[in-house]
């Protein structure tokens, strides 16, 4: 990684402690993901003396080498830093190529489905924390129905207008849930975050980014990856759906004992 410094002028200090702070935060993306196809990643930090949190924004920059765009509070501590879940959501989505508008539920839930994994994983949330967490946020998602009612890829066609992020993004972490329980009732292989490390080595970057079949294509290596048609059944439901997904506390508890065993 290679970080890049704006805004808030900073000490040489303050520079090594936010690079320390990549550093483990990517150690920690690579354990539950392995490495990412790109060589290296460019991180801009925009530093702010005026946050509440201590990572008020992150965004991916697609372009012929993906970085990633962090603005940081100057005056958060270490422990604050990798409590903050930015850093392992923007990191994740390196992971997938860029979709098409109506398919940003897929790569927002991706995202923010392996930043929880990754803080289980790392141990950064306790098993109860990433319980609480999950359940929190698809709580959220489902409530978010009465607001914005409708075919998931229309509404995440639309996201950042109507500002349907908990439709979008929840109702994506519930297929990432629902794929990980098909998989292990068909007696795949390999885990979710497995398929993706080997994807990495063999698609990552061969993909056609943000076209309309990207998300299409994306599902189906999956598929070809672990043998089993799960993937791609899944995302054509999801696409259509008119309603959030139905995910059970036993659903949850098998994540923490896939990922925590
Ligand atoms: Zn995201």
């Amino acid at each position: 990684m290679i970080a890049e410094f704006r805004g808030s002028p900073t000490s040489d200090k303050y520079k090594t402690s936010i690079e320390g702070w990549l550093n483990t935060g990517h150690n920690a993306v690579v354990k539950t993901l392995g490495p990412v196809a790109q060589e290296h990643i460019p991180i801009q930090i925009n530093v702010t003396t005026t946050a509440q949190e201590a990572v008020p924004w992150g965004e991916v920059i697609r372009g012929k080498l993906d970085s990633i765009e962090l603005r940081v509070n100057k005056f958060s501590q270490p422990e604050t830093l990798s409590a903050d879940w930015t850093l392992y959501h923007e990191l994740s989505h390196l992971y997938h190529p860029l979709f098409a508008y109506p398919d940003f539920w897929l790569a927002e839930g991706f995202a923010t489905y392996f930043q929880n994994i990754v803080m289980l994983q790392n141990g950064i949330y306790s098993q109860d924390e990433f319980i609480r967490r999950m359940r929190d946020g698809l709580a959220r998602g489902q409530k978010s129905m009465r607001t914005y009612p409708g075919r998931l890829d229309t509404i995440s066609s639309d996201m950042w207008r109507l500002r349907a992020y908990q439709r979008v993004y929840w109702s994506g972490v519930g297929f990432f849930i629902e794929a990980e329980h098909t998989l292990r009732k068909v007696n795949a292989k390999y885990t979710i975050s497995e398929l993706i490390s080997h994807y990495q080595r063999c698609c990552r970057g061969k993909e056609r980014e943000g076209h309309v079949t990207s998300a299409q294509e994306f599902v189906t290596a999956l598929d070809n990856l672990s043998g089993h048609k799960v993937f791609n059944p899944l995302y054509q439901r999801y696409r259509r759906t008119q309603s959030f997904p139905q995910i059970s506390n036993e659903q949850l508890k098998s994540l923490i004992h896939l990922y925590t065993h």
